[in-house]
C-alpha cells in the first residue's frame, strides 16, 4: 500500500509509521477493520491507539475484540450504532455513539468508515475510531455557556422592562416621588414632579441641598414631626398633610405618606409620595372667605338694621307723640327735645357706618404729612366742653414731646383722640377725673419717635369677658336702653382701624369699677432740621389780607366764627353766608370785583357747596370766576376730587389749619 494521508496539508508516506503513530495518538484517533464471513465469527482489527482509546487488552483474538467492544456500547445508543453497522456494507458513512471505556467511564467516539472492495470472498470494512469527548465536552460547555449568555440576556431585557415600568409608575404625572437611604442620605430617587414640588432643578442639586430641603417642609399638624423621626428606628408609615415652601413662591400644599423601605442593596430607605394640592387648598381658602364675608356682611347688615331702627323709631314716636299733644307747649318741647337727639345719634350713626363701609372696603389710607403734634391739643376742647361740664368731669392733660415737627396723619390721630375721649367722657360718672397723656417715647427705628398717647379714665371699667370684643364693630357692653349711654358701638372699632392702618399699637387696661385706660403708640417719622427749616421760610410771615373783601359760606355758627376770627385777625373784611344759596344771591347784589374770593363749605342746606359753585360758574359776568376755595371736614381725596370737578379752584380741610388757610388764599387772590 503506497497511500497518501493528508494532514493539514502536510504528506507523509504510510512508511513513516512511527511518526504516524503519534500523530493519531496526539489526535486520539485509532484505526479498524472489521471482517464478516460467512459461517465464522465477526473479526475486528485494531491498531494499537484504537486499542488504547477503548481500553481494550492488546492481547485478545479479533473475535474476542468484536464481542468486547459490542457490550461496552451505551445500551441506548445500540439501535443507532447497528443501523450505522448495517450501512457501512454499502457505502462511506460515520456515526458518533456513547461508549463505556472500562476504566474511565462513559465517552464520545466518532467512527467513520467504508467497505474494502479489494476484498471480495467476504466482506471487510475498514475506518477510524476517535475519541471526541473532549470537543463534545468543550461543545456542551459551548452550549451551556451560550444558554446562560441567552438566559443573562433575556434576563438584563426582563429588567430593563421592569426599570423602565417601574420609572414610568414613579414618574406618574401629579405625584411627586422622593426616595433616600437612612442613614447616608443618599438620594435614591427623585422624580420631576418631587423637583417641581420643591422647586429644585435636577437630582444632583437636591442631593447637594437634601437637608435644608427636608427642613423646609412646614408640618401643620406638630405631631408628624415626631413620628417622622420615629422612623429612624422602625419601618413604619406616616399619613399626613404639609408645606414645601411655606411662605416663598412657590408655596406647596401637599398630602404626603411616608414609609420606610429595603432596597436590594439591604440598605434602609424612606420613600415619600406626594400630592399637590394646592389649588385646592386655595379653593376652599377662597370658600372660607367667601363665607366669612358673607356671614360677616349678614351680622353688619343685622347690626346696622337694628341700630338704625332703634333712634328711626324714637324719632316715630316722638313725632307721633307730638302731633297727639300738639298745642301743650312743654310737653311737645320736651319730646322735640328727644326727637332732636336721636336724630343727632342717627347722624352720628350714620357717619360712623360710613367711616366703617370706608375701612372695611380698604379706601381708607393714610395721608401723611408734616404736622406739629402741639397743635392736637388745640383741637380737642370744642367737641367734648359741654359733656365735661355738664357732668363736672375733671380732664388732666399732660403733654411731653420733644420733637413735635413730624409726618403724620393729623387728622387720624385726632380722631382716635377724640374717640377715647368720647369714650372716657361717656363712661365716667360725673365728678370723675379723666387724664390724657400725650409723650414722645424713643423708637428703635432710626430718624422716627413713637407717639404715646393714653386715655384714663376712673369710670364703670370694662368686664374681664368683654374686653376681647372691645374693637368688634356693633358691639357695646351695654345697650343704650340698660345703660341710658347713647353709642353706636363703632367707636373703638374706628380706632382701631386707624392704629393698624398706622402699624401702630393699641391696648387696654380696665377694672370694674375702678376705671379704665387705653394706650395707643404710634411711630412717626421727625421732621429733619433742614427740611424745617425750609418750610419755615416757605410760609407767608405775618400774611396780611388787608383791604381784602371775603365771602364766607358757611352754616355751622361755631365753624363759622372761629373762621372769621382768623381771618379778622389778618385784617381781612369778611362776610357771612348762611347756606350756599344765600352765597350766590350776594354775590349776584354786589358790583364785579366786590369780593377777592369766596370760601365755601360745602355740606350746607338748602344749596350745598357744589350746586353753589357751579351755579356761579354759570354767571355771565367776571363774578363767574372769582376764585373759590373749599372748606370742608370731608377730609377724603375723592371730596377733594369733587370739589375741584364741581368748578373750585383749592380745598381746605377742616379743621382749619392757620398758615394752610393763608397760603392756599393767597395762592388764588390777584
Ligand atoms: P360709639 O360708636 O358711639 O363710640 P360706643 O362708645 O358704645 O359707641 P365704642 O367706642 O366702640 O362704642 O366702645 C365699645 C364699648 O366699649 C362701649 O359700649 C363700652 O361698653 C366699652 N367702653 C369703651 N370705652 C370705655 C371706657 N372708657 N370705660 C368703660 N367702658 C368703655
Ligand atoms: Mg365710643
Amino acid at each position: 500500500m503506497n497511500r497518501k494521508v493528508d494532514m493539514g496539508g502536510l504528506f507523509m508516506e504510510q512508511r513513516e509509521e512511527v511518526n504516524i503513530k503519534e500523530i493519531l495518538r496526539a489526535s486520539r484517533m485509532g484505526m479498524w477493520r472489521v471482517e464478516m464471513e460467512e459461517g465464522k465469527p465477526p473479526r475486528f482489527y485494531a491498531d494499537e491507539v484504537m486499542d488504547e482509546l477503548l481500553g481494550i487488552d492488546r492481547e485478545i483474538t479479533p473475535e474476542e475484540r468484536f464481542v468486547f467492544h459490542r457490550s461496552r456500547i451505551h445500551p441506548e445508543d445500540m439501535r443507532l450504532f447497528q443501523e450505522y453497522s448495517d450501512k457501512l456494507t454499502e457505502a462511506r458513512t460515520e456515526i458518533v455513539y456513547r461508549y463505556i471505556h472500562p476504566v474511565s467511564g462513559a465517552m464520545f467516539v466518532r467512527c467513520g468508515g467504508e467497505r474494502d472492495t479489494s476484498v471480495t470472498e467476504y466482506v471487510a470494512v475498514t475506518g477510524i475510531h476517535q475519541d471526541i469527548s473532549e470537543t463534545v465536552r468543550i461543545e456542551k460547555e459551548k452550549e451551556a455557556e451560550r444558554r446562560l449568555a441567552e438566559l443573562n440576556d433575556s434576563l438584563r431585557k426582563e429588567k430593563r422592562r421592569q426599570d423602565i415600568y417601574y420609572k414610568e409608575l414613579l414618574d406618574i404625572e401629579n405625584c411627586g416621588v422622593l426616595a433616600y437611604t437612612m442613614p447616608g442620605h443618599k438620594v435614591i430617587h427623585m422624580n420631576a414632579e418631587a423637583l417641581r414640588m420643591y422647586g429644585i432643578e435636577s437630582v444632583e442639586a437636591a442631593q447637594r441641598e437634601l437637608g435644608p430641603l427636608l427642613r423646609q417642609v412646614y408640618y401643620p399638624d406638630s405631631e408628624v414631626l415626631n413620628q417622622l423621626k420615629k422612623l429612624r428606628n422602625e419601618d413604619d408609615m406616616v399619613d399626613y398633610e404639609c408645606i414645601i415652601g411655606k411662605g416663598k413662591a412657590n408655596e406647596c400644599h401637599a398630602l404626603a405618606k411616608t414609609k420606610v423601605v429595603h432596597i436590594p442593596t439591604g440598605e434602609r430607605a424612606v420613600l415619600t409620595t406626594f400630592v399637590d394640592v394646592s389649588d385646592m387648598v386655595m379653593l376652599k381658602n377662597a370658600l372660607h372667605c367667601a363665607e366669612e364675608g358673607s356671614r360677616a356682611k349678614s351680622s353688619f347688615l343685622f347690626a346696622m338694621s337694628h341700630d338704625l331702627r332703634t333712634p328711626m323709631n324714637a324719632i316715630i314716636g316722638y313725632a307721633e307723640l307730638m302731633e297727639a299733644h300738639w298745642g301743650e307747649k312743654e310737653v311737645t318741647t320736651n319730646y322735640l327735645q328727644k326727637l332732636k337727639g336721636a336724630s343727632q345719634f342717627l347722624l352720628a350713626l350714620i357717619g360712623n357706618v360710613l367711616e366703617i363701609a370706608r375701612i372695611e372696603s380698604g379706601k381708607e389710607t393714610l395721608n401723611e404729612a408734616p404736622w406739629n403734634l402741639m397743635k392736637l391739643e388745640e383741637t380737642l376742647d370744642i367737641l367734648l366742653d359741654g359733656e365735661i361740664s355738664r357732668k363736672q368731669l375733671t380732664v388732666n392733660r399732660n403733654v411731653n414731646i420733644r420733637h413735635a415737627n413730624v409726618y403724620c396723619d393729623a387728622l387720624k390721630i385726632r380722631e382716635i383722640i377724640m374717640n377715647l375721649l368720647s369714650n372716657a367722657v361717656k363712661y365716667t360718672s360725673e365728678g370723675g377725673k379723666i387724664v390724657l397723656d400725650i409723650d414722645e417715647k424713643p423708637s428703635a427705628r432710626d430718624g422716627f419717635m413713637t407717639l404715646q398717647i393714653r386715655v384714663s379714665d376712673n369710670g364703670i371699667g370694662i368686664s374681664k369677658e368683654y374686653v376681647p370684643y372691645i374693637f368688634d364693630a356693633f358691639t357695646r357692653e351695654r345697650s343704650s336702653s340698660e345703660s341710658g349711654i347713647i353709642g353706636t358701638g363703632l367707636g373703638l372699632r374706628i380706632v382701631k382701624s386707624f392704629v393698624d392702618l398706622m402699624n401702630g399699637d393699641i391696648s387696654v387696661k380696665s377694672e370694674p369699677g375702678k376705671g379704665t385706660c387705653f394706650t395707643v403708640e404710634i411711630s412717626c417719622r421727625k421732621i429733619p432740621e433742614e427740611e424745617l427749616q425750609q418750610q419755615m421760610e416757605d410760609q407767608p410771615e405775618n400774611v396780611s389780607l388787608a383791604g381784602r373783601r371775603l365771602l364766607l359760606a358757611e352754616d355751622n355758627g361755631l365753624n363759622a366764627e372761629i373762621a372769621m376770627t382768623i381771618l379778622q385777625d389778618a385784617d381781612a373784611e369778611v362776610e357771612l353766608a348762611a347756606d350756599g344759596k344765600i352765597a350766590v344771591d350776594k354775590l349776584q347784589d354786589v358790583p364785579v370785583g366786590y369780593y377777592d374770593a369766596i370760601l365755601m363749605d360745602i355740606q350746607m342746606p338748602n344749596m350745598n357747596g357744589y350746586e353753589a359753585t357751579k351755579a356761579i360758574r354759570k354767571l355771565t359776568d367776571e363774578r363767574a370766576k372769582i376764585p373759590i376755595i373749599a372748606m370742608t371736614a370731608n377730609a377724603f381725596e375723592e371730596d377733594r376730587q369733587a370739589a375741584l370737578a364741581a368748578g373750585m379752584d383749592d380745598y381746605v380741610a377742616k379743621p382749619v389749619e392757620i398758615s394752610e388757610l393763608f397760603r392756599t388764599i393767597m395762592k388764588h387772590l390777584k
